[in-house]
């Protein structure tokens, strides 16, 4: 293998381990590639030793986006304040993204397709060396770059940021993915439950939401007040609760089932296994309660 076709190897290999990340147990990671909302991934492999599970975000520099959201915590009371602010630091934090993006995108095509097709067509002309130059040029303008976006979101952290820029001056792999580090920096996550508000589907984030909201009524540790924040936050999202407390249609005869994950139980059990023992409901058959309504009427 000559030198070029080893350097583009490397390049290849490190450019795709860039493309996974390590989330602490518990995250849950969205990403979005095209269009404005984020689908979540599911974990690839869990390293229960360390504490952390391993994602996989997105192949291409651009227009992947991904925010690793909670982790190792409780669950936060949603406020209709925190959302607003939430809503404002994702803006921000998109906008200042943006230059990392296109810079990385124009690392990219330097490193995997201007430097192979010049170096292919003759390895030892001089466009070769010079095309790598400007790779690097562009490079260290990125990590100016970052470094000012960095400095921007974390002003006390100048050791960081000297070790991140150090490395991606370097590291011409490190500068495609800019934006990720910055991104999925700890310190950047927002709460669950706002974030899953603001990235998801909106039918997708209601079905979170109906969840939610049932542990919150019915629930371990159910209270009035986080009942009243949620429903608070429900409203300002603008999500309907309509027909919330129906029970699951599949239900048989004298099945009872668990008012928070839904789970259908048959005769004997009184409480959910599954939510911490929370007590069964007796099923309402659909059929009965039709004849109900008729003979009401
Ligand atoms: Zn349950």
């Amino acid at each position: 293998m000559s030198d070029g076709q080893t350097f583009l190897l490397l390049l290849g290999v490190f450019y795709a381990l860039e493309c996974f990340c390590m989330a602490p147990t518990g995250s849950a990671v969205y990403v979005r590639t095209f269009g404005r909302h984020h689908g979540r991934r599911s974990c690839l492999l869990e390293f229960g030793g360390i504490r952390k599970e391993l994602y996989f975000l997105y192949f291409l520099p651009w227009p992947g986006r991904a925010h690793v959201v909670g982790g190792v915590g409780g669950r936060m009371v949603p406020e209709a304040r925190r959302l607003s602010s939430a809503r404002r630091y994702l803006r921000v934090l998109n906008r200042a993204g943006e230059p990392l993006v296109m810079n990385g995108v124009l690392l990219a095509l330097i490193f995997f397709v201007a430097l192979p097709v010049t170096y292919w067509r003759d390895p030892m002309s001089e466009r070769v060396m010079l095309m790598a130059g400007a790779g690097y040029v562009l490079l260290f303008w990125q990590t100016g770059c970052y470094w000012c976006v960095h400095r921007r979101f974390f002003p006390e952290r100048g050791e960081e940021r000297l070790k991140c820029v150090l490395t991606m001056a370097v590291l011409p792999w490190h500068g495609m993915k800019a934006v990720d580090h910055l991104v999925l920096h700890p310190k950047l996550r927002l709460g669950t439950f706002e974030a899953q508000a603001l990235l998801l589907f909106p039918k997708v984030f209601g079905e979170v939401a109906k969840k939610e909201w049932r542990r919150a009524c019915h629930g371990p540790g159910a209270d009035q007040a986080g009942r009243e924040a949620l429903e608070r936050f429900l409203d300002r999202v603008g999500v309907d609760r309509g027909g919330w407390e129906r029970g699951p249609e599949e239900l048989a005869e004298g099945d009872k089932y668990c008012p928070v994950c839904h789970g259908i139980y048959h005769a004997g059990a009184t409480r959910c296994s599954d939510c911490g023992g929370v007590v069964l409901v007796e099923g309402v058959l659909r059929g009965l309660s039709t004849v109900e309504d008729e003979t009401a009427q």
